[in-house]
């Protein structure tokens, strides 16, 4: 009942899990993101459509996705018969099989700039494979990326903006992510603020001949997806063909849930290469790199690129017919329509009350910020009242919506959000906003 979410969350069984877990796992999970402190880690028993149960039987509505692959709710149950029958033809061979050219055709004919595809398993791998790709076809090293953009988990993207060295008259320092990443790779490469066409030209026309490929998120789904403004992404396009430089489009979020054809239609640009991964198989690990036909041909010329579950069967099948529903279906407008009611039901909450706000992005993937006009760039976030995101969040989670606890990411919506969901959604909200305020 309504009434039983106004009280938090207990989480016995996932902090008894967690202690045992952590004796054998750092920090008790398979991924540092997951770990939410020793008294808070939540651990699921299972999730299905758009609901997520954890092991205390504590069930929420789903707005993180698993950062966005479940577009079609978990436990989809065509994707998971299709991936059934994808099993029975095996796991791995070191050979190909005949549906990657099904599958790779459909992304050609969603997609126009995948001219050619190649699969990889991640969202990480694909980008690695995009960028060897570029400096393979250009013979260049170097490469720009953008202030506030995530690439996934590999070394030369694992670099992001100083917030803290943010202050007039000086450029912020750029610094990795952690240990372990060689400092080496910080002369490889230029962080230019987003939506900032100037900065990026001042780069190219200086640096131009040495940089491979400017890599791009369309929409900046690891920033309180930040959208590119269209003149600036259009730019962007313009420059890269100016200076010799390759665009790669980084999709990996905005791939198949923006558009059919992913946030490339959504702007009308084009990419020399772009990536796709999270909505590609609703959950099954597999990701694609696409490009155009001369470049991509570098694969077979020279570019290294395999591994040894690339295009694996199960995952190829669960895709096949993800990307068949999204294609063939009206899934992706109703996510849209989802994501504007809610947007319009916490606007009038946040309204009501006075807060200033705006939201950002796609509403399929939009960022709730706490300043009166949206961020165009990662400095803008550094403005905001993240403070009061992060104590709503911790609010509205114990109660039965699992938002991602850090305001960067952007509220996921899948086809399984319906009416009871977006309805208990905004109740809460309304609840939590109120334990904000006070
Ligand atoms: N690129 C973008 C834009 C992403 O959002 C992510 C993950 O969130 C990645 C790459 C890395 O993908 P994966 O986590 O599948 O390796």
């Amino acid at each position: 009942t309504s009434n039983s979410k106004r009280d938090p969350y207990r989480l016995d069984k996932s902090n008894a899990h967690f202690r045992k877990a952590v004796q054998k796992m750092p920090l008790g999970v398979s991924s540092n993101f997951r770990y939410w402190g020793d008294n808070n880690t939540v651990y699921v028993k299972h999730g299905r459509g758009a609901r997520v149960t954890d092991l205390d039987g504590n069930v929420y509505v789903d707005y993180r996705l698993g950062y966005g692959p479940a577009i079609l709710g978990h436990c989809h149950p065509e994707v998971d018969a299709a991936a059934r029958e994808g099993q029975q033809v095996g796991t791995v061979f070191a050979l190909g099989t005949e549906r990657e050219y099904t599958v790779a055709s459909m992304i050609s004919e969603m997609v126009p700039a995948a001219e050619l595809v190649r699969f990889s398993n991640s969202g990480t791998e694909a980008v690695m494979a995009a960028l060897r790709l570029a400096r393979g076809a250009t013979g260049k090293d170097h490469y720009v990326t953008f202030e506030g953009s995530y690439h996934g988990l590999f070394d030369s993207t694992m670099w992001t903006l100083d917030t803290d060295t943010i202050q007039e008259g000086r450029e912020p320092d750029i610094v990795s992510y952690g240990k372990g990443i060689p400092a080496a790779v910080r002369s490889l490469f230029w962080q230019v603020p987003y939506n900032d066409a100037q900065r990026l030209e001042d780069v190219l026309k200086k640096h131009g001949h040495t940089i491979a490929a400017v890599l791009i998120e369309p929409i900046l789904g690891n920033c309180c997806g930040i959208p590119s403004k269209p003149e600036f992404i259009k730019a962007v396009r313009e420059l890269c063909t100016k200076y010799g430089v390759l665009m790669i489009v980084d999709e990996v979020k905005t791939g198949f849930r923006v558009r059919r054809g992913g946030a490339q239609e959504l702007y009308g640009v084009k990419a020399d290469i772009c990536t796709m991964a999270k909505a590609v198989g609703n959950g099954y690990p597999i990701a694609c790199i696409g490009g155009r036909e001369d470049i991509m041909r570098n694969y077979g010329r020279g570019v290294a690129h395999g591994g040894t579950y690339t295009a694996q069967a199960m995952s190829l099948a669960a895709a096949e017919k993800t990307l068949t529903i999204l294609r063939d279906t009206s899934a992706l407008d109703d996510i849209a329509a989802y994501g504007t009611a809610m947007q319009e039901g916490m606007h009038k909450i946040l309204s009501a009350r006075g807060i200033p706000h705006s939201f950002t992005g796609h509403p399929s993937m939009s960022g709730l910020f706490f300043r009166e006009t949206p961020p165009s760039n990662y400095r803008d976030w550094k403005t905001s009242d993240y403070t009061f995101y992060d104590t709503l969040a911790h609010h509205l989670i114990p109660r039965g919506v699992m938002c991602e606890p850090d305001s960067r990411e952007p509220w996921f919506i899948s086809t399984a959000h319906d009416k009871a969901c977006l309805d208990e959604t905004l109740d809460t909200f309304e609840y939590c906003v109120d334990l904000t305020i006070e």
